[in-house]
């Protein structure tokens, strides 16, 4: 059984997505997506579960969700606090960051060692916060 944590999906990133192979076109890949089949494989495994009225409008044909800021409206859902500060190196986070100019967000992870996992296009992005516990 996996623990369901940040710090193992960001283990298990790998910028893929294991239930489809769709690119949703953009530059490195949708973050949204292959941050969301992460956390699936590493315990998260409602995310796939399709609720009325839930955060999650937009996902592939793996299910996994597609959007940043409706998969990050999940997580706050799960009870994770927001937090300005990285978390604890051996700690990691989910990440979302938005960018006022584009209205476009992103997200990803911080892993245990510091280092940030995501689909790393080089963007620069305003606001962001880490959630963890
Ligand atoms: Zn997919």
């Amino acid at each position: 059984m996996v623990s369901r944590s940040f710090k193992e999906a960001a283990d298990l990133y790998n910028g893929k997505c294991g239930g489809c192979t769709k690119s949703y076109g953009e530059k490195g890949g949708n973050c949204a997506h292959h941050t969301s089949d992460a956390m699936y494989r590493a315990g998260f495994t409602d995310v796939l579960t399709k609720v009325v009225g839930g955060p999650i409008t937009a996902r592939c044909d793996g299910g996994r969700p597609i959007r940043a800021k409706e998969l990050r409206d999940w997580v706050v859902g799960q009870g994770y606090t927001a937090h300005a500060a990285r978390p604890a190196i051996g700690t990691a986070a989910f990440f979302f960051a938005y960018d006022a100019h584009k209205d476009k967000g992103h997200v990803g992870f911080i892993d245990k060692t510091g280092k940030c996992k995501d689909t790393g296009t080089g963007d620069l992005w305003g606001t962001e916060r880490k959630y963890y516990w």
